[in-house]
């Protein structure tokens, strides 16, 4: 029976509203035997089989609770506890189930879990919502598949452009679309995933840190402000192949040495920005093809991939302004020719103050000390901050390895997370925010 006339602020005291920790914890373990490797890797890629059966064992789970199960057409999951008013907008807490190539078993997993269990707890002891709340597994946050992330929530956020589907492609060349289609996926059919935004209430996003600054502070909590976003970028070298035994020292137009010294210029860059005042820039080549990659010949084609972020778009865009610069300069000296094709600029998304501010209103009355601190990966969150009042906690990150089977966060940090975003789906749910 729900109690309608109760207050919020006698929800928020009642004690018996705990979240089931050893539940939690046997959830997260059933998820990450799906994919599970060497050396306890988590692999499910986007649209494998093993992502698609961790989405059927949510769903199942969604079905025993009783929630009410929407899929859209990319397979994002929302799965939705009624409020007493059924037309109030949702507030919507989840992230995604897919992983990394070998990664671990807390990133993204961690935060759709977390909102089952917070689900199954409002069901379990009737507490009353005034606002529905919708526990959400959005498709494809990881980008190591298709380069693309943040896949389903970018749709549901209605930032996604067809040219943006189009261009993307697996290492093992297939086609995003070409996937989409094989599952009766058609693109144009996405581009109309957009939610309405009056229809939500406020995102919340419980995840790992995937960095090393709660642990080294001692705080088990961290409450988000605002997430770094990502411009990326594939560079193309096209020297020229030749014998390497023919061709002098002066005479070669080596594309992977003139990747090679892009690869130092990016980091060097990069390090000059990296403080905080500066925007805490970070950049990367993660990726590197070479043509033809054998030993006996000159490199005539190197294919890079570069990843710049930071906390703010100016620090961003000064840094990748200055690597465009190098690129033009290493071109004109070493005589190849250098393409820039763009993959995603975002920019940096601060989060809502509003549910900062109720997130860390959450921690205090728990008396759980926190940190205040950005973001340094993208989230689903920063999507979803377009279009509703979004907001994030972290919990540790053991020596802040994260997209490594060595990633880990401690059992009691995990049901502490997830005993607060309870707690705040519960004042967003009843609250004005
Ligand atoms: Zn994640």
């Amino acid at each position: 029976m729900r109690m309608k006339s109760q207050s919020p602020n006698a929800v928020r005291s009642r004690p018996d509203i705990t979240i089931n920790k050893r539940r939690l914890l046997r959830d997260l373990n059933a998820v990450s035997r799906i994919g599970l490797g060497d050396h306890g890797s988590v692999t499910r890629l986007v649209f494998s089989i093993k992502e698609l059966r961790s989405r059927q064992f949510l769903i199942h789970q969604m079905r025993q609770i009783g929630l009410q199960i929407n899929i859209d057409r990319i397979g994002n999951i929302f799965g939705r506890l009624e409020g007493s008013y059924p037309k109030a907008p949702a507030v919507l807490a989840g992230s995604h189930l897919d992983t990394v190539l070998q990664g671990g078993k807390y990133d993204g997993t961690m935060g759709v879990i977390a909102a089952l269990e917070a689900a199954r707890t409002l069901k379990e002891h009737n507490v009353p919502l005034r606002s529905p709340v919708e526990v959400v597994c959005f498709v494809g946050e990881e980008s190591s598949r298709f380069g693309f992330s943040t896949l389903g929530s970018s749709l549901v956020a209605g930032e996604v452009r067809a040219e943006d589907l189009t261009n993307a492609s697996d290492v093992q060349g297939a086609k995003l679309e070409d996937i989409l289609a094989g599952l009766g996926i058609h693109r144009n059919n996405l581009l109309s995933l957009r939610r309405d935004p009056s229809s939500l209430k406020a995102y919340l996003e419980l995840h790992i840190e995937q960095g090393p600054i709660l642990e080294a502070r001692r705080k088990p909590i961290g409450v988000v402000t605002s997430i770094a976003a990502p411009t990326r970028f594939k560079v193309i070298i096209i020297g020229q192949a030749d014998h390497s035994g023919t061709t002098p020292m002066d005479m070669r137009k080596d594309a992977l040495v003139a990747a090679a010294e892009l690869t130092v210029a990016v980091e060097g860059i990069c390090r000059q920005h990296s403080d905080m005042d500066k925007g805490r820039v970070v950049g990367t080549v993660g990726a590197l093809k070479i043509e033809p990659g054998v030993i006996n010949a000159v490199p005539g084609k190197a294919e890079l991939a570069v990843d710049v972020r930071s906390i703010t778009a100016s620090a961003k865009n000064r840094v990748v302004r200055l690597v465009e610069a190098k690129i033009r300069e290493i071109a004109l000296r070493r005589k190849v020719k250098i393409k820039i094709l763009p993959i995603r600029k975002e920019d940096p998304v601060p989060l809502d103050k509003r549910v900062v501010h109720l997130l860390r209103d959450c921690c205090e009355a728990r008396e759980i000390p926190y940190e205040i601190m950005p973001s340094g990966a993208g989230h689903d969150a920063m999507q979803m901050a377009k279009i509703t009042p979004a907001g994030m906690l972290f919990i540790p990150s053991r020596r802040g390895i994260s997209h490594n089977p060595l990633e880990w966060s401690a059992p009691q940090d995990i049901s502490l997370g997830a005993q607060l975003l309870l707690d705040a789906i519960v004042r967003a749910a009843n609250e004005k925010i």
